[in-house]
């Protein structure tokens, strides 16, 4: 296997043919070019990183569902995987990421982990607690009034700010929150409720991560980088381990004859990203990641189209990254992402709008899950990729593969938010 990045990528036919949809606002696939086998990313994640991840979340247990404590919550982290009732596929299941504690949505995952290294890491150097100590110390007033001093910084296009300021806040620390313009209403008004500054912006996703980098210069200050944020990679990589445990208890096993499919929506792509490597580490070639876009902002599709492992901005295409996923409105992929991954993506789907809002209605009828567009963006992609990867010769044509679509937000979209959706004519 060649160590050359355009050894990882896609047919460069293919990838015209991709761009060419694009630019006329019509749903795209990339695929890696098959039978390449693992390659190797230039920053790959480690066995060590993702097992200090889930000792990490272990430790927080405690402190967050003392902080959380409704429904009796245990403080893990986790989600349920289902069955997918209605026919999309056959061995349809869907990982209810959508549905996570704190945040209703993935970044339940990577923006909170960041968050506990953080605050363990502050508690440590105080010292607010001795190493092995129980975390449950960072509870006390003493310890309240250290990381009332402490301010969190954080760009987002809406769940990443909600999910970082709700903790952040519950945890006494100050929290403040550089929206984009794509940010919902609802989303800023919760923060603001809860104490979190938020400053509006009126620029785009990669606009407001400068604005709240310069912001975070000061020492008192923490920024976390969506799009430079090891950690937060790190936080979605634990995921893998749980839907391994899921995927066995379900007596499914992955293999060749039976690969595992993961469709997984993305921004930046830290989320897909961290999943996607957990998951390698774990099936290695028998897993097959399909990254979903939008087609206003495929940031990553055009990463691995151009081929060269480094970011490619949507705008620079034609396109104009308007689009109602709004936890997918991001113009330019993470550097980090696309170094620690990014030659073992093996497809990037470009959905339409209407087909996320489709899937929204569907899945809510059929499954009773409630999505926003970015968490439905998933189901969107099945039918696109499976149709091309089959032709591709990426399917073996006689094996059964598992399919999971990992939902990754909109259980708390407000009532008003979730109705227009369903009624919209954006379909
Ligand atoms: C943030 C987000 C994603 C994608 O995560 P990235 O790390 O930005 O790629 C997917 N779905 C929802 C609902 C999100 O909020």
């Amino acid at each position: 296997m060649s160590d050359d990045q355009t050894s990882a990528a896609g047919r460069p036919r293919d990838s015209l043919a991709a761009i060419a949809s694009l630019v006329r606002g019509e749903a795209a696939v990339w695929l890696r070019e098959p039978g390449l086998g693992l390659a190797v990313d230039a920053a790959p994640l480690t066995i060590e990183e993702v097992e200090d991840a889930r000792a990490r979340f272990i430790r927080f247990e405690p402190v967050l569902s003392t902080l959380f404590p409704s429904g009796g919550w245990d403080g893990q982290i986790r989600s349920e995987l289902i069955a997918y009732p209605g026919s999309g596929a056959p061995n349809l299941l869907v990982k209810c990421d959508h549905a996570l504690p704190m945040a209703g949505s993935v970044k339940a995952r990577g923006g909170v982990y960041e968050l506990l290294c953080h605050v363990e890491e502050l508690a440590l150097r105080r010292p607010l607690i001795s190493p092995g100590q129980s975390l449950e110390a960072l509870l006390t007033p003493e310890s309240l009034a250290v990381l009332e001093a402490r301010r969190i910084v954080v760009a987002s296009t809406g769940n990443l700010g909600f999910a970082v300021g709700l903790v952040a806040r519950a945890l006494g620390l100050q929290a403040e929150i550089h929206m984009s313009h794509d940010a919902k209403t609802w989303k800023k008004d919760r923060l603001k409720s809860i104490g979190a500054t938020v400053i509006e912006h009126a620029c785009d996703y990669t606009g407001a991560v400068a604005r709240a980098r310069s912001s975070a210069e000061a020492e008192d200050a923490y920024f976390i980088d969506d799009e430079n944020s090891r950690r937060l990679f790190v936080g979605y990589a634990a995921a893998a381990a749980e839907l391994a445990g899921q995927l066995s208890a379900r007596g499914l096993t992955v293999g060749p004859d039976s690969p595992l499919i993961v469709y997984l929506p993305c921004g930046v792509g830290g989320a897909p990203g961290g999943v996607t490597a957990g998951l390698k580490q774990i099936y290695g070639q028998d897993v097959l990641a399909v990254f979903v876009e939008p087609v206003a902002s495929p940031c990553v599709l055009v990463a691995l189209a151009a081929g060269q492992g480094v970011p490619v901005s949507v705008y620079d295409l034609g396109l104009d990254n308007d689009t109602i996923a709004d936890g997918l409105a991001v113009p330019s992929a993470s550097p980090l992402v696309l170094q620690a991954i990014g030659r073992n993506i093996d497809a990037a789907v470009a959905v339409t709008d209407q087909a996320m809002v489709q899937w929204v209605r569907r899945a809510w009828a059929e499954a009773g899950l409630r999505l926003e567009p970015s968490g439905a963006s998933g189901f969107a992609a099945l039918a696109l990729f499976i149709e091309r990867a089959r032709v591709a010769g990426l399917i073996n044509p006689t094996a059964t593969p598992i399919h999971v679509v990992w939902a990754t937000g909109g259980s708390l979209l407000p009532e008003p938010e979730f109705s227009a959706l369903l009624a919209s004519d954006a379909a």
